[in-house]
């Protein structure tokens, strides 16, 4: 029922309804845009007659690409140009030590070309919008997305309409702009931003790159997986750990390991742990209260941007990728957030974002409750650069000394630090 090989159909994550991959196709007829988000379903019998370990071996596009059999796109077919992924896994020895885990990694996904995860899911929408010939992309977003998209686009000549928030941090707001976007920045909330780019979408009719509605961005989202798994050597830890605003980048990241499963690539799977802010957390919070698919609204009360998110578009996805892998779900509070931005510079040398750094200060968290052991093999994944907020970098790790231009002076300073 799809031009692509590796592609059977789409299917609704409410009722299960199948429907052909075609342009404008987001979700469910019958379940609507909340409820009716869906899913890429694949013939995985024909993606193991592409994919083997040692074809992955030999196999030198060192981007996300080289996962294309797993994603909904045509074999060979138009890309943007920016390379987004492969990013580095560290063995984070030092870090491991310091917060009592034996066998630590970090993802640090904001090496990407627009510094974070998102360049992952953007990369996918530039693509399939190249093959079905859109030439406006829109998107809303907290920031993150929105730079990934006009990064994306601008490398293709491809317009993009962006609507963010107004408080999302300047690091960002000038990506959007070096990169040619058309920015509205909405006077109100994440929530707004989204209805008011949802309606647009409808009237002006451009591709639609939001997460939840546009179901490929699960898809490049995912590949984070098959490249921690193949880095890995094809190991698979115990534990994977993300933060989670909308809940699109935990649900590909659990989709990663369930489709090399399915493609006989690994043979068991591991727990998720979901992460999200204390000030904003609609989907750690329904869980704890055992309320199963069922979420309540939140406001969007934390330094963590990029995942204040209080009404999440993928919240069955990510609810399902915890239940499904018995994982967790894990809150953290701004002050843990900073601190762990500073750890975490200092004991790996990764500078995450404040979101970026949520799922190790979550991390730290299920270590201290128990609810990770120390000898378990985790990964954790910094989802987005700290140069892009670089104010509560600051907040973090505070201002440097200020010492006069003499030996004398140096001394006076290096004294107050401890150096005699
Ligand atoms: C978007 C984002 C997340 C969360 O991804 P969702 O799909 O919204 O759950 C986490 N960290 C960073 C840096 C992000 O930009
Ligand atoms: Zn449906």
């Amino acid at each position: 029922m799809s031009e692509l090989k590796n592609v059977k159909h789409l299917q609704c994550i409410n009722c299960g309804k199948t429907y052909p991959m075609e342009p404008g196709r987001y979700t469910c007829d019958d379940c609507g845009p909340k409820l009716g988000i869906l899913d890429f379903v694949y013939d995985y019998e024909y993606i193991k007659t592409k994919v083997s370990k040692e074809k992955f071996a030999a196999n030198k596009d060192n981007s996300m690409w080289r996962y294309e059999a797993f994603m909904p796109v045509t074999e060979g077919g138009p890309r943007p140009k920016l390379r987004v992924g492969w990013s580095p896994l560290y063995k984070a020895d030092v870090l491991g030590d310091a917060i009592d885990l034996d066998t630590l990694y970090v993802k640090d996904d904001g090496i990407n070309p627009t510094a974070s995860l998102k360049d992952r899911a953007s990369a996918v929408a530039v693509a399939r919008a190249m093959e079905e010939g859109a030439e406006v992309i829109c998107c809303s977003s907290t920031g993150n997305a929105a730079s990934s998209l006009a990064g994306n686009a601008a490398s293709v000549g491809i317009k993009s309409v962006i609507f963010v928030p107004g408080r999302a941090p300047i690091g960002k707001v000038s990506q959007l702009k070096i990169f040619g976007a058309e920015v509205m920045s909405v006077q109100g909330s994440y929530e707004e931003t989204f209805k008011l780019s949802a309606e647009a979408i409808d009237r002006y009719g451009w591709y639609n790159r939001n997460a939840a509605i546009n179901p490929v961005m699960v898809e490049g989202k995912k590949t984070v997986s098959l490249e921690i798994c193949e880095q890995m050597d094809w190991e698979v830890p115990d534990w994977i750990v993300f933060s989670v605003g909308d809940g699109c980048t935990i649900a590909g990241a659990w989709k990663g390991y369930k489709d090399l499963h399915e493609a006989g690539l690994i043979d068991r799977l591991p727990k998720v742990a979901g992460i999200q802010a204390e000030g904003c957390a609609p989907l750690a919070h329904a869980w704890e209260r055992g309320d199963g698919e069922e979420w309540n609204p939140e406001v969007e009360n934390t330094v963590a941007d990029s995942i204040a998110v209080g009404v999440p578009r993928n919240a069955v996805k990510a609810l399902r990728a915890i239940n499904e892998s018995g994982g967790v779900w894990e809150t953290v509070s701004d002050e843990k957030i900073l601190d762990t931005m500073r750890l975490m510079g200092k004991t790996s040398g990764v500078f995450g974002e404040p979101a970026g750094c949520a799922g190790m200060a979550g991390l730290q968290v299920l270590v201290e409750k128990g609810v990770i052991k120390k000898e378990e093999i985790v990964v954790c994944a910094v989802t987005g650069n700290g140069l892009k907020d670089v104010n509560n970098a600051i907040k973090a790790a505070g201002d440097p000394m200020k010492v006069e231009p003499t030996i004398e002076g140096l001394n006076e300073a290096l004294k107050k630090i401890g150096y005699e």
